[in-house]
C-alpha cells in the first residue's frame, strides 16, 4: 500500500473515533477507548478496539445498537474471544462485550434460559446441578453462550444447535426478536443467523442423574487435558476437520508440529492448535496459518478451511 493510502486510512480511523466520542458523550455506562484486545482473547494477540462497551442490561444494549444503526457505525460483538484471531490493527468502531449479561434460570419442562454473556462451562455446571443432561460437552469449551450459538460449538457427535429451542437477538435496529431455533440455519462450527447481538438462548435438555452427568463431563475434560495444549494461550482448533479426516493429523503428517514463527508455535501436543509462547504477534499467527494451509495443500491436495475467525484491521 502506498503512503498516502495509509495516511487516508489512519485519518479516517481518527475521524471515526472523534465521531464516536461525540455520539456517546452522554452515555453513562463504562466506555474504554483504544482498549487492547489481547486482554479479551484466549490467543492474546492483535490490536485494540477503538471503543469498547459493557452493557449492564438488555435495554442499555438496545439503545447502543440504535445509535450504531442510526449513524451506520461499524461494530463487533465479542464473546470470550476463544475462537478469534484479531489482526494487528485491532477492531474499528464499537466492540460490544456481554460480560454483564451472564444470568441463567431454570424454566419449566427441563428448559434453561441463559444470557449471551454467560460462560458456556458455567452453563454446563448449572445444568448438571439441576440434573439436566445434554450440555456435558460444553464444560471444556471456553466460550460464552452467544459465541457457542454463533459457532455451533461442539465435539464430534455433539453440538449446540440440536439443544436450542430459541434465541433472543437484539437486531441491528436495536429491536428484540425471539427466534425459534428450527427457523435458524446451523452447520459444522458455523451458523447463518440474522445480524445483531444474541442476548439469550433457551436450551431444551433431558433429565438424568447428577452422578452420570458428572462422570460424562469428567471423561470429556480428562480427554482435553490429555490431548490439548491447555497450559498455553491458544484459540482452540485453527482449522475445521475436512469430511472424514482430522486437520490436526494432516498437519502432524506434514511434519509441522513444533514449527515456530516468532513466539507462535504449532503445538507439539496437537497439530491443529497454535500456541502463544508469550510474545506472539497476530502477524506470526497469520504467517503460521498460511504455512499450515500451503503445506497441507501441497502434500495432500486438501484445502483446509479456517475454524478460527480472523477479524479486524491489518
Ligand atoms: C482451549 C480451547 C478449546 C476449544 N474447544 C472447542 C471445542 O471443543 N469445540 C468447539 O466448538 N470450539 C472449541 N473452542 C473454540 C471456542 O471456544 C468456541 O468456538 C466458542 O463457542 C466461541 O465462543 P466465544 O464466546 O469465545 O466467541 P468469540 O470467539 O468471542 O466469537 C466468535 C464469533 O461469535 C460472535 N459472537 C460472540 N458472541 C456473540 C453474541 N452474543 N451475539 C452475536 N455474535 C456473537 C463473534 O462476533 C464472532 O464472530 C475451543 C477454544 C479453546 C481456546
Amino acid at each position: 500500500m502506498i503512503v498516502t493510502e495509509l495516511d487516508d486510512i489512519k485519518a479516517a480511523r481518527i475521524a471515526l473515533k472523534n465521531k464516536l466520542k461525540t455520539l456517546f458523550k452522554h452515555y453513562d455506562g463504562k466506555i474504554r477507548w483504544d482498549e487492547p484486545l489481547t486482554r479479551y482473547t484466549s490467543l492474546k494477540v492483535g490490536g485494540a478496539a477503538d471503543m469498547m462497551v459493557f452493557p449492564q442490561t438488555v435495554p442499555e444494549l438496545s439503545s447502543i445498537m440504535k445509535t450504531i444503526w442510526k449513524h451506520r457505525l461499524p461494530y463487533f460483538v465479542l464473546g470470550a474471544g476463544s475462537n478469534l484471531l484479531i489482526k494487528p490493527g485491532g477492531i474499528k468502531g464499537v466492540v460490544i462485550h456481554l460480560k454483564h449479561l451472564n444470568h441463567v434460570k431454570l424454566l419449566d419442562g427441563n428448559r434453561l434460559q441463559a444470557e449471551g454473556g454467560l460462560s458456556y462451562p458455567k452453563l454446563a455446571i448449572f445444568a448438571m446441578e439441576k440434573g439436566l443432561t445434554g450440555l456435558e460437552f460444553a464444560a471444556g469449551i471456553p466460550g460464552m453462550v452467544g459465541g457457542a450459538v454463533v459457532m455451533n460449538a461442539g465435539i464430534p457427535g455433539m453440538e449446540t444447535a440440536p439443544l436450542l429451542e430459541s434465541i433472543t437477538l437484539i437486531n441491528e435496529q436495536g429491536i428484540s426478536e425471539k427466534i425459534p431455533a428450527e427457523t435458524l440455519s446451523f452447520s459444522y462450527r458455523t451458523s447463518q443467523l440474522p445480524k445483531g447481538v444474541i442476548v439469550s438462548a433457551v436450551f431444551a435438555l433431558t433429565s438424568a442423574s447428577r452422578e452420570s452427568i458428572e462422570t460424562t463431563m469428567k471423561t470429556y475434560l480428562k480427554r482435553r487435558q490429555e490431548t490439548q495444549p491447555l497450559s498455553f494461550s491458544n484459540c482452540g482448533s485453527v482449522f475445521k476437520n475436512p469430511p472424514g479426516l482430522h486437520a490436526g493429523r494432516l498437519i502432524e503428517q506434514s511434519g509441522l508440529k513444533g514449527y515456530r514463527i516468532g513466539d507462535a508455535e504449532i503445538s507439539e501436543r496437537h497439530g491443529n492448535f497454535i500456541i502463544n509462547r508469550g510474545g506472539a504477534k497476530a502477524e506470526d499467527c497469520l504467517a503460521l496459518i498460511s504455512k499450515m494451509k500451503e503445506t497441507v495443500l501441497d502434500l495432500f491436495g486438501i484445502a483446509l478451511q479456517l475454524e478460527v475467525k480472523v477479524t479486524g484491521q491489518d
